[in-house]
């Protein structure tokens, strides 16, 4: 095995473990392999190591990978900010976008749908720490904006995302998950399934198991620190 395929089988060990502290069974919690940055090479030793769903930032980035890879045995998901003007490439890219966090961009995505008679599944990206810095909607706007995405036909509303403030220390992210699963638990109470938590990434994915993850995102932890963003 190769370092990658090393750290992976590490990762997907430690994901079982903070499953199971939990009482949670560990196939309720998938990894997303962050490829962003890296190169074909690396990503392919990646594949083979296991890695079955691979994390994007950027639509030119992954659409390059794409075009080598394929979408055969492998999910790519798009976890960057999106912007509206490239939102025509997603479908035939992505399996799951992370990152809807407006009415705009949620009606844009679903035009776009509706004109190739495609659905796309996506999770609503909320800011959940207010921090200035990140993407999403604010958590006292989920429900509306939830309840507005549930009407577009062409969506589908698989659960929410978040990326708290950077902490060195785990345990401060921690309330930032707890209060996304919170969040969650209380739309569900008012109508919505959403099944699907992505929170957690290399230095903090073990805290987010514990508070509830399904989709953890790592990068660095797999592939090594980024030289780039
Ligand atoms: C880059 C990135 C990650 C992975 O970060 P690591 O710290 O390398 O694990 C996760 N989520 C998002 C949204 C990212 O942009």
């Amino acid at each position: 095995m190769s370092d990658i395929q090393n750290r992976i089988a590490e990762v997907k060990e430690k994901i079982r473990l903070a499953a199971q502290k939990k009482n949670r069974p560990p196939e309720g919690v998938r990894l997303v392999a962050v490829s962003k940055t890296v190169e074909i090479d690396r990503i392919r030793e990646a594949v083979e190591g296991g890695a079955i769903i691979l994390g994007e930032s950027r639509i030119q980035e992954a659409r390059d990978k794409i075009q080598v890879l394929g979408r055969e045995g492998i999910q790519w998901h798009l976890i960057g900010h999106l912007q509206k003007n490239k939102v025509k490439y997603i479908y035939g890219l992505f399996d799951l976008v992370h990152s809807v966090d407006s009415l705009e961009l949620a009606e844009e995505i679903n035009h776009r749908g509706a004109l190739m008679n495609r659905r796309m599944d996506i999770l609503v990206q909320v800011n959940i720490g207010h921090d200035q810095a990140k993407f999403g909607t604010d958590p006292e706007k989920a429900l509306y904006l939830v309840k507005k995405i549930s009407r577009l036909k062409n969506l589908s509303i698989k659960g929410l995302m978040a990326i708290p403030p950077y902490y060195e220390d785990p345990e401060e992210s921690r309330p930032h998950y707890t209060a996304l699963r919170e969040l969650r638990d209380w739309l569900t109470t008012q109508g919505f399934d959403l099944p699907e938590l992505s929170m957690g990434m290399s230095h903090d994915f073990e805290a987010a198991v514990e508070e509830g993850a399904t989709l953890v995102r790592v990068g660095s932890a797999i592939f090594g620190e980024r030289i780039h963003v």
